[in-house]
């Protein structure tokens, strides 16, 4: 079996070594180009990240996809690398020569990323060829295969269906001739579709497009629509993605990290990747993590990040699909101290929790009287252990601490009374709190 990577610049023809036998069979026969709409820094999104520079990101998945999992004769790029320049009738032209090996390539499927003045506006869109009198370009192929792809990519992207559609290019444009209205589909002489996967200029998407864990996803959902045109069976996915977040005002972690069956995915950070983007190593987050080659009916994964408490979620595999999970992390809050030295509590006190009954957290506060080694610790009911919360000298004054509901491991505790025990020398106290979910 020959399969090929054609680098663009100069036509050269790479033959990819020989890769251990393809695990999805029925694509044999059959070759595609991929069009990595524009070049270089075309179309910059709202935080300096390009649509073409997402685009090449997205066609080296799907090539990587492609070539490492099925038995596809040949996947042609229409670019390479960054630097690569190629104009849009350059892009068919090769698909149309493939590369002058004498006849066209058998798909063409081009990517790209949506622009709005709207900020926050996301959507899917994709386009068949279509002519003047509303008929499909021939050959066909190009709408059924743009159906496929809307679903999957407003699946994978998770998006509400307003806003976003598969239309013929015509109907949706208007026709100047005679159409297909797009360049690309009309130009092209194998079937044909172009995407419009979320808007560069959404902060939000721009941010996400940056990372390689989101371009991975949207090129599996075009993989998967590939195989599902052609009618081949999906293998069993073992993929989990998701987003995660300071459970507190639900801001998206960098450097989080995400762990399951011995893999684990941190998500991108200022020092790995931000920093291309801006010199403000705090405005720039995704929180986008992505593992996958993961087995089993359920899977546990440990999600972790500095300054904040671990967490474990328990969920059960999807077979067909992605498994979608999002945390929201602790934080580890420090010790709020408000010493008022003029008016220094009489006596040793341990106020009453708030709120109270809690869902998530609780803050607890003590007043000192003098100084000392402070101990404060909640127990059950049964009068174990429950999390150290505080534990050090501490000046005379009034202190505060927040119990997050969890073990100092950062396992969630079940619901129901706890107590909190503050022991100094000269006194002790507690308080009851009871946690309701
Ligand atoms: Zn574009």
């Amino acid at each position: 079996m020959r399969r090929s990577l054609l680098l663009t610049a100069s036509a050269l023809i790479v033959f990819s070594p020989l890769r251990t036998a393809a695990q999805v069979t029925g694509l044999s026969g059959w070759n595609i180009f991929i069009d990595a709409g524009h070049s270089l820094t075309a179309n910059m999104g709202a935080h300096g990240y390009s649509e073409a520079e997402k685009n090449l990101g997205v066609a080296l998945e799907l090539y990587d996809l492609l070539v490492t999992t099925t038995d596809i004769d040949t996947v042609f790029l229409s670019r390479t690398q960054q630097s690569d320049d190629v104009g849009l009738s350059q892009r068919s032209d090769m698909a149309n020569s493939a590369f002058g090996t004498g006849q066209p390539a058998s798909w063409f499927h081009s990517l790209h990323s949506n622009a709005s003045s709207n900020s926050t506006a996301n959507s899917v869109l994709m386009l068949w060829g279509q002519y003047r009198d509303g008929a499909e370009k021939v050959p066909n192929g190009g709408r059924a295969m743009s159906a496929i792809m809307l679903d999957n990519l407003a699946d994978g992207m998770r998006l509400p269906w307003t806003g976003q559609g598969s239309y013929g290019d015509c109907s949706f444009y208007g026709c100047s001739g005679d159409g297909p209205y797009l360049s690309v589909n009309r130009r092209t002489v194998m079937p044909s579709e172009l995407s419009e996967a979320g808007f560069h200029s959404n902060s939000v998407q721009n941010q996400r497009n940056m990372g390689a864990a989101w371009k991975r996803m949207e090129a599996y959902t075009f993989y998967w629509s590939i195989l599902a045109y052609h009618g081949i069976a999906r293998s069993a996915v073992g993929i989990a993605i998701g987003h995660i977040r300071n459970v507190e005002g639900g801001r998206l972690l960098n450097g989080a990290v995400a762990t399951v069956q011995g893999k684990g995915d941190t998500t991108d950070t200022y020092e790995g990747l931000f920093h291309r983007y801006t010199s403000d190593p705090d405005l720039l987050r995704n929180g986008f993590y992505f593992l996958e080659g993961l087995t089993g009916d359920s899977l546990e994964i440990i999600f972790s990040a500095d300054n904040y408490y671990a967490d474990t979620v328990q969920v059960i595999r999807a077979d067909s699909f992605f498994t979608f999970v999002d945390v929201g992390l602790a934080p580890k809050e420090p010790l709020g101290t408000e010493v008022v030295a003029r008016n220094l509590p009489p006596e040793l006190l341990l106020h009453s929790n708030f709120p109270n009954p809690f869902n998530s957290l609780t803050h607890i506060s003590f007043s000192l009287p003098t100084d000392g080694v402070v101990d404060l610790r909640v127990y059950d009911i049964l009068g174990r252990e429950v999390a150290l919360l505080d534990r050090q000298r501490r000046q005379p004054g009034r202190y505060q601490v927040v119990w997050n509901g969890r073990t100092e491991a950062g396992r969630a505790v079940p619901s129901g009374v706890y107590f909190a025990r503050l022991i100094m020398p000269g006194g002790s106290r507690s308080i009851k709190m009871i946690l309701l979910k």
